[in-house]
């Protein structure tokens, strides 16, 4: 190498099956950049030196991914709107000597929505989840002027919690938690448009695991109807058991490859100004997630 690329990557531990470099380094190559993005595997005791690293080094930006997303926060300058708002990031640029902190998710769920033809604003929706991408979309969901959220996690308190904060930071949005329970979702759902799991559930469909196994592990398929719009955050080739259900109910469906996709453009469009060759990109993912020698989930976002 003679030249010196400029330096892009991810930090995550464990990074083994990132699919981010793969999208990061298509999207430079489309675009003649001279850029190179690698996966570094930073051990959580390292997070401070790896951020503080990402100055001495020159490294342009980075994704942050599992386990980082929330503490990488007091390492940087300043922190988009959004970031603050979801209380993690999962991108880093580094602009002018500062190091910025984005959060792409939710934004990467909504575009990805958009691309199939559907909005947001105005819809009464069902979020399952409460951990860090459910927390992500809702904010994102808040932000586009979602008519009703309902907000169902297994353990109640984490709902109430992000229902909380979510009241705190949008006064006028009409927010509720829901027990996750088969007679509340049954009550619910004909008056509601969406549906989104943004739990764990359905990564391993053909798992042994009792509660992932079942066709509709989280919801009661039935109560399913062909006027919802049912996304699953979690991506198979196969399609999740929720969205199986889904499509067996009739209802439409959005699965997690598209946020993984948008959230990856969101983060190039920061760095480099230009935007994602999202047809490319897909095309790429599918190839890399076809000749995968065992197939199964997309891990995690990035
Ligand atoms: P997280 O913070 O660990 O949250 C996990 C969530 O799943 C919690 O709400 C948890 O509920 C729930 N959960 C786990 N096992 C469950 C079970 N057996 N039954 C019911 N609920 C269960 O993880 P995360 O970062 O939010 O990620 C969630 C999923 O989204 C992961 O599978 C990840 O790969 C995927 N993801 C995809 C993208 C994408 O781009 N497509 C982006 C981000 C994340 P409790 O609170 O009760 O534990």
């Amino acid at each position: 190498m003679t030249r010196s690329p400029e330096l892009y990557g991810i930090f995550g531990y464990p990074i083994g099956h990132s699919l981010s470099p793969l999208m990061q380094n298509t999207a430079f190559a489309h675009h003649g950049l001279d850029a190179l993005y690698l996966p570094f595997a930073v051990h959580p005791e390292h997070i401070e030196t790896a951020v503080k690293a990402l100055r001495a080094l020159a490294i342009r930006g980075v994704n942050v991914t599992i386990p980082h997303k929330q503490t990488v926060m007091p390492w940087l300058d300043e922190l988009a709107p959004e970031a603050r708002l979801i209380g993690a990031v999962n991108t880093i640029h580094l602009q002018d000597g500062h190091l910025i902190g984005y959060n792409t998710d939710g934004i990467g769920f909504v575009r990805s929505l958009a691309e199939e033809g559907a909005q947001v604003t105005g819809q009464r929706v069902l979020l399952l989840g409460a951990g860090g991408a459910a927390r992500a979309i809702a904010v994102q969901l808040c932000l586009s002027g979602v008519q009703q959220l309902y907000v169902a996690n297994r353990t109640r308190a984490r709902a109430e919690e992000l229902a909380m904060s979510l009241m705190q930071s949008f006064p006028h949005a009409n927010i509720r938690v829901m027990a996750m329970e088969e007679q509340a979702f049954t009550a619910c759902l004909p008056d509601l448009d969406m549906v989104v799991n943004a739990t764990s559930v359905g990564m391993q469909p053909h798992a042994g695991d009792g509660e992932a196994v079942r066709a509709s592990p989280l919801l009661p398929s039935t109560s399913l109807l062909p006027r919802h719009l049912v996304c699953d955050i979690v991506y198979h080739p196969q399609a999740t058991p929720l969205l199986r259900a889904a499509q067996r109910q009739g209802a439409r469906t959005v699965d997690g490859l598209g946020m993984l996709i948008h959230q990856g453009a969101e983060a190039f469009e920061i760095w480099t100004g230009r935007s994602f060759p999202l047809s490319l990109i897909r095309a790429k993912l599918l190839e890399a997630l076809a000749k995968r020698t065992t197939p199964g989930s997309v891990p995690e976002q990035a």
